[in-house]
């Protein structure tokens, strides 16, 4: 049974789905430059959610969104939109930004074979339901108009201030000397965005007789409810979304339906730099292309995430992402070794069941990469373990044992015949296959590489 933190409790709770599907929401990627690996850490450890849920027998229904309108570079509700400044960096038209980086994070959404979510969903496919969205809201009497958009008026929901335990007069107080806008409160958000004229912004709908575009959080509210139906049973975001985003979304979703938006709601910490946060002004923003140039795969990159909790803090160094290389690779030769001992194919005394445990343990994949250290496991275990981290432990081709069997007594035959060359160049082609032959005293074995 999988216990989870869920952060609207502050409490281990036990995971008991809503119905036999069960409908997860991840907030995803604002597609105007590339995801660094902090971002890619995060979809690891939601990766894991999936992979663990499905593994204790869940059918599971997943929405991620790209963040294609509306998020501003403040994450508030001033500063320019951010695809408009990638366009605008590049000069290109928004929708090539948007297509361009989305892309970009499918391809490494694949190389870390992550599962596919069921629905990806563009904010930009939306608005028509955004705009329906903020008249029902409207009608509820949560919001209110300025110079420059349509609010939502925190005030008038009660709970604003439960789900992240804010401090809400304490905001107020602290507001910025001079703020001066029209907002009545400080936490106020933008439902909808006005394009004052002369103002540069290709995205625009017409709503209320003028050119506009949603918020950034109302995606997520009516995303949710367009495709998965809430309440749903699991939100996923990383920690900086619980005082804003993830506040404003169950706010809206409230306004709109008058109920809870999801039951469970998981986030992930922040990875950190040799120390820092990872921002553009330090240059320390990495993505999986600067480790590959470096020789670090995806799956190394995996390993290093994994071997931390996602409730951590982290801190990415080169020498810890070198050591998760090498624990892979160990991993993977023992799998090589199973492969040459008939007897572990026959050991019914499977492990597996304590790793997965361990999992279910709020996602304790460190606690699970120890037992996997220290546990005698059979192929079977692998297998198992490769479904529920994804780490393609194990090779495509299921008869690479017996090819590397075959060359292997083929390089015995040459050597024994005196045929040196020969026996070099049957090594040398397997090592092109990323498998090494290492003679022991008792005959030779073969070890992947890699
Ligand atoms: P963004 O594209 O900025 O909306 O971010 C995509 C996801 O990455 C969000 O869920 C963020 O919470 C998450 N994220 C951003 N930076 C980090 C980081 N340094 N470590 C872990 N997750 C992060
Ligand atoms: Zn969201």
């Amino acid at each position: 049974m999988l216990k989870i933190y869920n952060t609207a409790k502050r409490a281990l709770e036990d995971f008991k789905p809503i119905n036999k599907t069960v409908k997860i929401y991840t907030c995803g990627p604002t597609v105007y430059g590339y995801q660094h690996i902090g971002n890619y850490a995060s979809y690891i450890y939601w990766d894991l959610l999936i992979r663990t849920l499905i593994m204790d027998g869940y059918k599971v229904k997943r929405v991620l969104n790209f963040t294609d309108v509306g998020h501003l570079t403040s994450d508030a509700d001033s500063g320019e939109d951010k695809l408009e400044k990638g366009a605008a960096r590049e000069g290109k038209d928004v929708y090539e930004i948007a297509k361009f980086y989305g892309d970009d994070f499918m391809r490494n959404f694949k190389a870390l074979n992550l599962i596919e979510p069921e629905i990806i969903a563009h904010a930009t496919d939306y608005v028509k339901d955004d705009i329906k969205a903020v008249d029902k809201m409207t009608d509820g009497g949560f919001t209110y108009e300025t110079s420059d958009g349509i609010y939502f008026d925190t005030s008038k929901f009660d709970h604003y201030a439960d789900f992240a335990k804010l401090d809400l007069s304490g905001l107020q107080a602290g507001a910025r000397v001079g703020f001066s806008d029209e907002k009545r409160q400080v936490s106020d958000f933008a439902v909808w965005k006005f394009i004052k004229p002369g103002e540069k912004h290709a995205m625009r709908w017409d709503y209320l007789g003028r050119p506009g575009y949603p918020g950034w959080h109302l995606e997520c509210s009516t995303i949710i409810e367009k495709e998965l139906g809430g309440p749903i049973d699991i939100h996923t975001g990383g920690i900086d979304h619980i005082p804003v985003h993830h506040t404003n979304e169950i706010a809206q979703t409230y306004a709109m339906t008058g109920r809870e938006l999801a039951k469970y709601w998981l986030h992930c910490n922040f990875i950190t730099i040799d120390g820092e946060k990872i921002s553009k002004s330090l240059g320390n923003i990495y993505t999986l292309d600067d480790l590959a140039k470096r020789g670090f795969s995806p799956m190394d990159f995996k390993m290093w995430v994994l071997s931390g909790h996602y409730q951590g803090t982290r801190n990415f160094t080169f020498e810890s992402l070198a050591g998760a290389k090498e624990r892979r690779l160990s991993w993977r030769n023992r799998i090589a070794e199973c492969y040459q001992n008939t007897n572990s194919l026959n050991n019914k005394d499977a492990s597996f069941g304590q790793i997965l445990d361990a999992v279910n343990d709020n996602l304790n994949s460190p606690k699970a990469f120890a037992l996997i250290d220290t546990l005698n496991l059979n192929l079977k275990d692998w297998q198992n373990i490769d479904k529920l981290f994804g780490l393609n432990l194990i090779e495509d081709s299921p008869n690479l044992n017996d090819v590397a069997n075959k060359t292997i007594l083929e390089r015995e035959i040459a050597r024994q015949a005196k045929d040196y060359e020969k026996a070099d160049q049957i090594r040398d082609e397997l090592a092109n296959q990323g498998i090494t032959i290492k003679d022991t005293a008792t005959g030779p074995i073969w070890q992947y590489s890699k």
